[in-house]
């Protein structure tokens, strides 16, 4: 990955970033008035989307800022430019995303009232 994609991805990412802090202040500003709906706040996401999109983005922000942005977290392969394009704040290759993806689904079968088994 050289710098000009390096910049491009760090500044959607502070463009995003940015459009999240107002989509969070408008939740909030709907929260704190009393007689507001919440279907009034047209927000694409909701508040723990936009929690996880924001913690994702630092994530990202952060590795572009160490020079690790671009690099699978998991097993250092490149992550490939377009991967990158659909979803900058990508930390895995598409294999390790799938393989990722496999588990979690398979975790989400389970029923999660057995993660804490009654004692
Ligand atoms: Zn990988």
């Amino acid at each position: 990955m050289d710098e000009s994609h390096k910049n491009r991805f760090k500044s959607l990412l502070r463009e995003e970033r940015q459009s999240l802090w107002s989509q969070r202040d408008a939740l909030f500003d709907g929260k704190s008035h009393e007689g507001t709906e919440p279907g009034d706040v047209s927000a694409e996401y909701s508040e723990d989307e936009i929690f996880d999109r924001l913690q994702s983005i630092q994530f990202a922000l952060g590795r572009i800022a160490a020079g690790t942005y671009g690099t699978c977290a998991k097993c250092g392969r490149e992550i490939s430019v377009e991967r990158l394009e659909a979803q900058p704040t990508a930390c895995l290759c598409l294999g390790c995303q799938l393989a990722k993806e496999a588990i979690d689904s398979g975790h989400s079968h389970s029923s999660p009232h057995r993660i804490a088994p009654l004692s």
